[in-house]
């Protein structure tokens, strides 16, 4: 069998952060390997790894699997475009993170669709792995390509490359898939005979079950062309911890975007802002309890070594005991100097405990989302919060020691006039002049309004371009001074997201032809191409600026399918209501609206009632004995290689976590562990003899140490020798360091003897941001041709000064 793994190392050795596809991650094992797994699972997040290992989602799934006997379970990425590139000149397929496997190996592909603009990303994946885009081009059952994620609230757009997809909560839907998976997959059957066992699965949609009608260029329906078969009821967990599994995340070794254990404190929002896509797709509330949450975080961080927790939800204001849980969350984690992000909290949720617990943790930016400037426009959107509460908000907020205030806009809600426009002007300016001279920078985000099917707006119009680009401007004009601060979300992206939100089915090749021009990572603003798009759009006679249009109130409308729970007269009244600027309470607390998704048995909100404190186990706070520094030597090899300095720093910052290890910190807001390291390896290096202090709290023997950090290292990055230091010995390295190079060409020993042979050698290098001419000869203690394109080099190394191997590499070659 091919050595897949060698393959992608001699790939990624090419590439900018290969960190993101070494795999390898602490936590990042199957219980049952490939070879023995009765079924293979790859799960894949259609963006970057930085994203993707931010989304939750996908990793419960990871974690579900994961854990049962018999299960293979992998993920993959999408690639940035430097990689594409090699593995399409190299006709290499996308392997899969862990086992290096192409990703047609495996029996399902979970690619999820996360958000509208990552659809370009599904289908490279699916060529770059080597399979047909098209399921009705995949005759073979397996690998089963199977969808999910937020944005299957309209699947239609990509419907044609899933062969199913499940819509809503996964969590047990994916174990009931994968199990009927695995015995079409005993029992020999074929794609049809597994659609259809699949499509008995509640919450499970099979594209190919649906035809789309249209007449001219007008949908006007889907046919169901499976009796019984007519709409796809969503998947609801009536409890959070409806499946058990061991919170136990992969810990990544590159830098990610939410880098920070997160934890789900609820999920569902029933404050129905009426454009929010969100509120029909979570539905109904369900709150974990403080002490799982607390149990949660403690089995997280003892499993990750995260120096900090996120607590998710969609409004994490609400939750009922918020200021019990923050409260006892810092008791329990503050000692061990855990931060806290704090997310957005709603306008009210401050109280002066709130304040006073978060004037202990580190903050970033408080955020609020009035998304529309005035209050007649809120009471349309049903977001009804008085300008006043906006300033008691903001004024408090930065009483808890925030100095940045985010504020959220969106422009072209229905109804919106001029005056709504100036409202978000003034209000912006109005809290930048908080306590006077001393105010907080206020920064001004705008995005454009998208109708997004299931929500009360879904038929209204969306702005097009040249009127986005004419709000903006206006916007532009106003929002400018010393502590304001103005972005806005690329017009072009709202205007692609908006397309595909209330898309159809014909969308499929228009991302088809996209992609094959070239159209790739579209939801990063510098790599969308939408001039591609537009080339795109005008070779398939598609006007793209209609589906943008309003919809008419009785037209069926692509997703009609899909049931959410959430009836369309339910989203036809809030329609009226919003129209009438009346405001609709939230059922938590409030009657029930009859929306359509409780059952009131297994499904119906669920808040937590009882908000005491729990009982804190307290941490036995050892006594601190004194400083004691350990220098330590550690190797960086194999893949390891393929990590930054500032990587394999934070890697052994929380192996030192994980192994519990009575660390001395630093002071501030960010204590970090006292851990420093003498020099920084470049990327791609190899090195047996690094070398780093470290300072504990409490003596322990240099053996001890060794043996707890290599239990929670890889052997990679093993340490190989601990001892104790004074510590200013603890970073001395030796002079002499001998480097084997593996060179790109051969060169001869007569070209070794010739540079060995010259008593001056200059060279031009780069130190920072100057160049400077340095005298590189005297630095070489030796240099020896092993083989043709392996030389050993002795190296003479100062404290400071010296001249890097790399550069004694390019002067004999004479590449400078
Ligand atoms: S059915 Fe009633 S209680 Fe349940 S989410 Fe809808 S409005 Fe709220």
């Amino acid at each position: 069998m091919k050595d897949w793994a060698r393959v992608w190392e001699n790939i990624i050795a090419r590439v900018r952060r290969p960190s993101r596809y070494v795999g390898r991650e602490v936590n990042a094992r199957s219980s049952t390997s490939f070879e023995e797994a009765s079924l293979k699972i790859c799960l894949i997040f259609p963006d970057l790894y930085e994203i993707g290992m931010s989304h939750i989602g996908l990793h419960l799934l990871y974690l579900i699997l994961k854990e049962r006997p018999g299960y293979f379970v992998d993920r993959a990425y999408a690639p940035a475009r430097d990689l594409e590139a090699i593995l399409r000149q190299e006709k290499v397929p996308l392997l899969s993170l862990e086992a290096k496997r192409p990703l047609k190996d495996f029996d399902v592909l979970g690619i999820s669709y996360p958000y509208e603009l990552c659809a370009t990303n599904i289908v490279n994946i699916l060529d770059l792995a080597g399979l047909p885009a098209l399921a009705k081009d995949r005759p073979a059952p397996f690998p089963l390509i199977l969808g999910g994620g937020s944005a299957v609230a309209n699947p239609e757009p990509v419907a044609p490359f899933y062969d199913a997809i499940i819509i809503g909560e996964a969590e047990e839907a994916i174990l009931e898939i994968a199990e009927t998976v695995r015995q079409a997959k005993e029992g020999g059957a074929t794609k049809a005979e597994l659609l259809e066992a699949l499509s008995a699965i509640e919450g499970v949609y099979v594209p190919s079950f649906f035809e789309p009608v249209y007449q001219g260029e007008t949908f006007v329906g889907l046919k169901p062309l499976k009796p019984g078969y007519e709409k796809i009821k969503r998947r609801i967990l009536p409890q959070l911890d409806q499946v058990p599994y061991p919170y136990r995340p992969p810990v990544p070794w590159a830098e990610i975007t939410h880098d920070r254990l997160a934890i789900e404190i609820s999920r569902g929002c029933t404050r129905g802002c009426r454009f929010c896509q969100a509120s029909s797709i979570y539905r109904p509330v369900r709150e974990r309890p403080i002490e799982r949450i607390l149990a949660l975080a403690e089995e997280g961080l003892a499993a990750t070594g995260w120096d900090e927790v996120s607590f998710l939800s969609l409004s994490a204001g609400d939750y009922s005991c918020l200021t019990e849980l923050i409260v006892a969350f810092n008791r329990r984690f503050l000692p061990e100097k855990v931060a806290l992000s704090l997310p957005s909290l709603r306008v009210g949720s401050l109280n002066q405990t709130i304040i006073k617990e978060i004037k202990k943790v580190r903050k970033t930016g408080f955020t609020l989302a009035p998304e529309a400037g005035t209050e007649r426009l809120r009471r349309v959107i049903n977001k009804d919060i008085s300008e006043e509460a906006l300033w008691e908000t903001a004024r408090l907020a930065f009483e808890a020691g925030w100095r940045h205030l985010k504020l959220y806009f969106m422009i072209g809600l229905p109804t919106e006039t001029p005056e709504d426009l100036e409202g978000i002007v003034s209000l912006a300016r109005r809290l930048t002049r908080i306590k006077g001279k001393m105010g907080p920078q206020v920064n001004v985000s705008v995005s454009t309004f998208i109708p997004k099917p299931h929500t009360a707006f879904q038929w209204e119009e969306q702005i097009n371009l040249a009127e986005t680009e004419a709000r903006l401007s206006f916007l532009r004009a106003r929002l400018k001074g010393r502590k304001l601060r103005f972005k806005w979300h690329k017009p072009e992206q709202s205007f692609l997201e908006g397309v595909f939100s209330r898309g159809d089915r014909r969308l499929a090749d228009l991302i088809y032809l996209a992609f094959q021009l070239g159209a790739r990572l579209d939801g990063w603003s510098d790599e969308l191409r939408f001039d591609l798009w537009r080339t795109a759009a005008q070779k398939l006679g598609l006007d793209l600026e209609r589906y943008l249009s309003a919809r008419a109130l009785l037209a069926p409308l692509p997703w009609d399918h899909i049931d959410l729970g959430v009836t369309k007269e339910f989203l036809l009244q809030e329609r009226e209501k919003a129209l009438g600027q009346e405001v609709s309470p939230d059922c938590r607390w409030a009657r029930c609206l009859k929306c359509g998704v409780c059952d009131f048995k297994r499904i119906k909100n669920q808040l937590v009632k009882e908000c005491k404190l729990p009982p804190i186990v307290s941490v036995s706070r050892e006594e601190e004995e004194g400083r004691f520094t350990y220098r330590l030597v550690y190797q960086k090899i194999g893949w390891a290689r393929f990590l930054s300095q500032l990587e394999v720093m934070r890697a052994f910052h929380r192996a030192v976590r994980r192994a519990r290890l009575p660390v001395s910190f630093s002071e501030g807001f960010h204590p970090l562990p006292r851990l420093s390291f003498a020099r920084a390896l470049p990327v791609g290096v190899e090195s047996h003899y690094e070398v780093a202090a470290l300072e504990l709290r409490r003596r322990l023997t240099p053996r001890e140490v060794k043996e707890r950090l290599n239990e929670v290292l890889v052997p990679e990055l093993a340490v190989k020798e601990v001892r104790f230091s004074s510590p200013e010995a603890a970073l001395k390295l030796p002079e002499e360091v001998t480097y084997e190079i593996i060179l790109p060409a051969p060169v001869t020993q007569e070209q070794v003897a010739a540079f060995l042979a010259q008593r001056s050698v200059t060279l031009v290098v780069r130190r920072g941001k100057k160049e400077k001419e340095i005298e590189i000869r005297p630095y070489v203690v030796s240099l020896t041709l092993k083989e043709p394109q392996v030389l050993e080099l002795v190296l003479f190394e100062p404290a400071q000064g010296g001249v890097r191997a790399v550069e004694v590499v390019a002067a004999l070659l004479g590449t400078t």
